[in-house]
């Protein structure tokens, strides 16, 4: 197997065109343990780690972006004020080892529904930017990830960023999982409250093909919510708005759980992190 290293970004999509069958490789949590179990034998890898413009973050105009190759770690550093909901997400990631390799850019690669980054850049609006030689491309979060561990990128296409606004209110991501880390999630559910634009923005996690946006509940707490007064949210409008969580989600039984629970957890999630929320704010 051949092992390209471009040593800048340039390089790196001109290898990326030249070798369409080469496997892109950041953090390698995913990719080694792929190439451990024999499920792929690609004719060579693309090493991005010495890319340092993929490492970079930047504010620009109001506007975030994060470079593919930002670990959790570091999102849980640098980001924390920025984007606490993917902050808390990167907390849950596997253990600190995973966390200093992982990449928030390799969860969007591998495409998982379990993947624990991707519930807070739905629910956030985030824009996935695309480049190759031919040219760079940004495309919202849901037309990227088009199927259980399936995106859109071309064979001569990498991820270059994320882009996404800061928060403009509370956000929130909480986990449900078979132990308290290196787990991954029987379901999880990500918020996040815009409170100049009313905006409600949700997001389920590993409970369906891919993750779910559960609009129908966003629109519900929009129109409930009292934005002016600020009083916190009856039991009757957190119980439907759990109600409708859970109704937006599509799960399936598997060894992490029956659908039948995720469901029921969806809804606790739902109406936990919605009066946390609305007490931060
Ligand atoms: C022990 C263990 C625990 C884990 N725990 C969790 C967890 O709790 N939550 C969770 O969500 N995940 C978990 N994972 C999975 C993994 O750590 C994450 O998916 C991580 O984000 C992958 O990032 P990486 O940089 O290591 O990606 P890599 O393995 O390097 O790559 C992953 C995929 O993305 C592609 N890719 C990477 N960078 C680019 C790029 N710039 N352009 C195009 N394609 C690219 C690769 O080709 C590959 O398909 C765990 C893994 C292990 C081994």
């Amino acid at each position: 197997m051949d092992f390209l290293q471009p040593e800048d970004w340039e390089e790196a999509l001109q290898a990326r065109a030249a070798h369409p069958g080469a496997r892109p490789i950041w953090g390698g949590t995913d990719v080694m343990v792929d190439l451990n179990f024999g499920r792929e034998r690609p004719e060579a890898i693309l090493d991005l780690t010495r890319v340092r413009e993929l490492a970079e973050w930047q504010e620009d105009d109001g506007a975030l972006r994060v470079g593919a190759g930002v670990s959790y770690t570091r999102a849980i550093q640098e980001l924390k004020d920025a984007l606490p909901g993917l902050a808390a997400a990167s907390r849950t990631v596997g253990s600190p080892q995973i966390r200093n390799r992982g990449t928030i850019g390799g969860n969007l690669g591998s495409s998982s529904p379990a993947g624990d980054a991707l519930p807070p850049l739905y629910a956030s609006g985030a824009e996935i930017e695309l480049a190759s030689a031919r040219g760079t491309r940004r495309l919202p979060i849901g037309e990227f990830i088009s199927g259980p561990k399936r995106n859109v990128l071309e064979p001569d296409e990498l991820i270059a960023a994320f882009h996404v606004r800061p928060a403009a209110g509370p956000q929130q991501f909480s986990k449900v999982g078979t132990r308290n880390a290196m787990v991954i999630a029987v379901c999880s559910f990500a918020l996040d409250l815009d409170p100049d634009a009313r905006r409600v923005g949700t997001c389920i996690g590993s409970a369906g093909p891919t993750p779910i946006v559960a609009s129908e509940a966003e629109a519900f707490a929009q129109g409930e919510l009292d934005w002016d007064g600020g009083s916190p949210p009856g039991e009757a409008t957190l119980a439907r708005f759990g109600e409708l969580v859970a109704q937006a989600a599509s799960p399936i039984d598997d060894v992490r759980g029956s659908s039948a629970y995720r469901r029921h957890a969806l809804g606790v999630l739902a109406r936990r992190t919605l009066s946390w929320a609305w007490g931060e704010l």
